[in-house]
Formats: C-alpha cells, structure tokens, sequence
C-alpha cells in the first residue's frame, strides 16, 4: 500500500507555507535593513555634496567680500594725486582679471556716482538706488541673485540668457573714519553653475541627482530649469537639518532621497545664507533593493521549494511505517474475523445439531416449524409433521447395552436423512423419538413416506454379540392447519402416535 496522496500533499503544503513565510520574513528583514543602510550611505554621500557645495559658494562670497575689504583698505590710504582714480581703475582691472566671475567692480563718491570702474563701464551713472550702494553706506553687503539691469546691454549684448549677479559691497572710509563711498561687485551667477557643474562630477555615482541652491529669500536661484526663479516649495524638516539629509515628497508627485546643507559662517562675516539640496528620485536611489528584492524573490522560491520537497519527503518517512501498521492490523483484524465467524458457524452448529445422529435437534426443528408453517401459508401448500419413537427401545438398551442402542439411533438417523427430501426437516426431537416436516405434503404423501420409513427400519438388521435383531417404531402423523398453532399439531400428531403405540406399535396412523 503506497502513503495515502493526500497527506503528502498536506505535508507538502504545510512546509510549502512554512517555506513562504520564511521567505517573505527574511526578505522583509533584508530589504528593510538594506533600505536602512542605502538610505544612511546615499543620504550621507548626498549631504556631502551639497555640504561641500554650500562650503564652496560661502567661501566664494566671503573671498570677495575680502577682496572688496582689501581694495578699500588700499584706496583709502590712497586720498590724493591727479592720477588716484586712474591708479584705482587699474586695480580695479587686476582685481576682475583675478578672478573670472567678476563681471564688474566699480568705486561710487559718498552720493552714489560711479567715479571708476572696470573697463570704465558705467563711469558717472547714479547707482544711489542700488541697494548694493544704500546698504553698504553703514557695513559690508552681500546680496542675492538678480537681474543685471544696467548692465545687461554693456555686457550681454547678444546673450540668450540674461545675465544674473549676486552683489559684494563694502564702504569707503576717509583715513578719518568719514563715508566717502561704496566699493562694489557684480559677480556673475555663472561662477555657481561652475561650482555646481565641477560637484555634479562626484555625484555620477548617484544617477539623476539634481543640485539646487536657494536663496535666504527661499527662492530656487540654481536648479532644473522646471523650478528655477520658482519659491522652494518645500520645508525642510528638522530631522533633516540636524541629519543633513532625509526623505521628502516634492509636488512633482515624487519622493526624493535629499542630502541638505546650509554654509557656515566664517567669525564675523555673514554670508548669503544659500541652503543647497541635492536630490535623487527615491525609486532610483532605491533601484539596489529593488534588485535585491528580485534575488530574494528567486532565492525564497528556491526556499520554498527544498521546503516543500523536505514536506513530502517527511510526509512519505512518517506514513509509511504507520501505513505498514495499518496494513497489519488490518490483516489482523480480517483474519481474526474469519476466525469468529467460523467459530460463530460452528457454535451455531453445535446448537442446532444432533450428536449422534447428525440430523437437527429440537431447537433446529422448531426454528425450522415457523419458517416452513410461513412458507405453507404463503404457497397454499398442505404441511405434513410427523413424529416417530421406536418400540421397546428401553428392552434394545437393557438387552444389548446403550452402545448397541446408540447404534441404532445412528442407523435411523442415517435412514430418515436418505428417506427424507433435501427441502423437508428430519430432527431427533427426544432420546429415541424422531421429527419430521414434510413440505407441500398432504396426508396420502405422508402415509406413504411414513411407511416407507416404517418397512425400511423394520428390515434393519443389527449386530450384538448375543444375537442379531430388529428394532420396529411407531408412527404418528398429521397436517398442520392453518392458522393453528404449531404445538396443537405437534399435539394431533403426539396422540397419532400414541395410538399406533396403543393399537399394537410398528404402524403409522394418520390424524
Ligand atoms: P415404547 O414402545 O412405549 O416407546 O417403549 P420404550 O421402551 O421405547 O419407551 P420408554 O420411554 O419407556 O423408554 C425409552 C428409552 O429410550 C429409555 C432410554 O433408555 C432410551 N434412550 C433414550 N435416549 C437414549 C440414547 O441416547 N441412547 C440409548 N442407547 N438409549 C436411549
Ligand atoms: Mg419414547
Ligand atoms: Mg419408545
């Protein structure tokens, strides 16, 4: 017998399930740990860039901002000589040539007129509007990103792009600490694009990251082009500040990775203030788990699988020694079965059956009257009962011994069950007294087999050591009728008999 199907395949599921869930566990646990570390090395690195961007623009500033604080320290002991403004005009020019961004760099008088310049642009123009001008009448300034305004015909004149300055201005002091003008510079903005351009190199690794400046007014003044000039449409979150980089949702619908820095200070000087983000599309940052996923997804099938196969194979080591019992006691059991049921038989038997004679007993018989009388009922056919004793059966005993008697009665028997029809009752209803059912037999057929019996008993012939003799018997006989009961029959057919007795014995009468 093989291991029933089913319970393999409730092993096989059971460890399949078990193999699934393991696997989706443990791929949660990697993929969540590996999100964890990704996050940490690709925030950090992103931060870094944008620290590192922020620290090069504030340096920027904060180098010109010294330059314009040397310049002036310079001019001021420099108060007379016919040929002052063109000495500060040449220093001007080397101070531009030192550095590619300067786009201009010009000396106002105390009311806002450009006394000197480089290239001697806009030499004699009132800038006293200028808030580069009104603000550094009282400390240094440091301005934002703007449009160039007067400029942007003398040094753009056929540029697509308009050109865009942020502003370093200093105040010009008298050696006796009066206000006698502003030194001041348009940087060109491109200088941060520059910057931007050299710090996207270290961000190759990272694919589609995006730099963005914004200004202290929170406008994007460096960026793709879809959110330059716009307002920073995001709040940077504490944890962010302090972490320098974090996750967060932009209105482009997307999530970004966003390393996050905000230039220092150097001591007293107080820089632009420009806060750099630098972005990555989440699901790109991300594409390494993504690709871990797609592993485990594979190793977990695999998992599932060796599961699955340790299931059935369990499945098949555990049920087949139980199904081997099984088998055995089933074995066991059919036998043992066979056993009771022969013996059942037997007793039955035994119950039912004379010794001596193998011919039925009383029990048999009476079991036997009720289904016949049933039976002769049913068909409409006349039921004979008879019973038989033999004569002077206790002189055969006394004479010859109870062995010899014995013999006898085993002769009878042996005489009625080859008289009698397979379908009829012969039983030994008493010690020397015989039963007969004759079915579909009417008194004539009963007479007739009853003498039958009577002739072929009288012509036995038995052996003792003394002599041989014969044993005769008489015969009672009678219908049974219906509806009447079985022990009146027997009744008719008792007293049938005792008349024969009485009228001589070795005859049948018939009732
Ligand atoms: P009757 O003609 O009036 O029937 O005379 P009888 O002697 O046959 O009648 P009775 O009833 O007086 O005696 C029956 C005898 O049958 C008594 C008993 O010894 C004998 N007998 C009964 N059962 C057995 C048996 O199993 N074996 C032997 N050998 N004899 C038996
Ligand atoms: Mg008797
Ligand atoms: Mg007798």
């Amino acid at each position: 017998m093989l291991v029933p199907v089913n319970l393999k395949i409730r092993w096989f599921l059971i460890y399949a399930l078990f193999g699934l869930a393991l696997s989706i566990i443990l791929t949660s646990i990697v993929t969540q740990a590996a999100t964890k570390q990704l996050q940490e090395q690709v925030g950090s690195s992103l931060g870094d860039v944008a620290f590192q961007l922020a620290d090069k623009l504030e340096r920027g500033m904060f180098e010109r901002y010294r330059d314009m604080r040397v310049s002036a320290q310079l001019m001021r002991s420099v108060t007379a000589g016919d040929d002052r403004l063109e000495r500060f005009r040449r220093l001007l020019d080397s101070l531009q040539s030192s550095f590619p961004a300067y786009a201009w760099i010009g000396l106002t008088d105390a009311d806002g007129m450009v006394l000197v310049s480089t290239q001697g642009l806009l030499e004699g123009a009132d800038v006293s509007q200028r808030p580069w001008f009104t603000e550094a009448q009282e400390d240094y300034f440091i301005g934002d990103v703007h449009g160039a305004l007067l400029l942007e015909k003398e040094l753009n004149p056929d540029g697509d792009q308009p050109l865009r300055f942020v502003d370093v201005a200093v105040p010009l002091l008298s050696p006796e600490g009066e206000f006698i003008g502003v030194l001041g510079a348009h940087l060109n903005w491109d200088w941060a694009f520059e910057l931007q351009e050299s710090m996207q190199r270290s961000l190759q690794l990272h694919q589609s990251a995006e730099i963005l400046i914004v200004s202290s007014e929170d406008a994007i003044i460096l960026g793709p082009a879809s959110l330059l000039e716009k307002a920073n449409p995001i709040e940077i979150s504490p944890a962010m500040l302090s972490g320098g980089y974090g996750v967060m949702s932009w209105p482009d619908g997307n999530d970004y990775l966003m390393g996050y820095a905000v230039a220092q200070d150097y001591r007293d000087y107080r820089g632009p203030q420009w806060q750099v983000m630098v972005r990555q599309p989440l699901d790109i940052a991300y594409q390494p788990i993504q690709e871990l996923r797609v592993q485990a997804f594979w190793i977990g099938g695999a998992v599932i699988i060796v599961f699955a196969l340790i299931g059935w194979m369990t499945a098949e080591k555990i049920s087949r020694p139980l199904a081997n019992i099984n088998q055995q006691l089933e074995r066991e059991v059919q036998s043992r079965t066979a056993e009771l049921t022969k013996s059942n038989q037997r007793l039955e038997q035994l119950a039912t059956t004379d010794a001596l004679t193998n011919l039925g007993n009383r029990r048999a018989f009476f079991a036997a009257s009720s289904d016949m009388c049933e039976r002769s009922k049913r068909l409409g056919t006349p039921l004979a009962v008879v019973i038989l004793d033999l004569d002077n059966f206790k002189r055969v005993n006394d004479t010859y011994g109870h062995g010899v008697g014995d013999e006898v009665l085993e002769a009878l028997g042996s005489l009625l069950r080859a008289t009698v029809r397979q379908i009829d009752i012969a039983a030994r209803t008493g010690g020397e007294e015989f039963s007969l059912l004759l079915e579909n037999t009417d008194l004539d057929g009963a007479r007739q087999l009853c003498d039958r019996i009577r002739e072929r008993m009288e012509q036995l012939q038995f052996n003792s050591d003394k002599d041989v003799f014969t044993v005769t018997m008489s015969i009672g006989a009678t219908l049974w009728q219906l509806d009447e009961s079985f022990d009146t029959t027997l009744e008719r057919a008792d007293k049938a008999l005792y008349q024969a007795k009485e009228s001589g014995r070795n005859r049948v009468i018939v009732a």
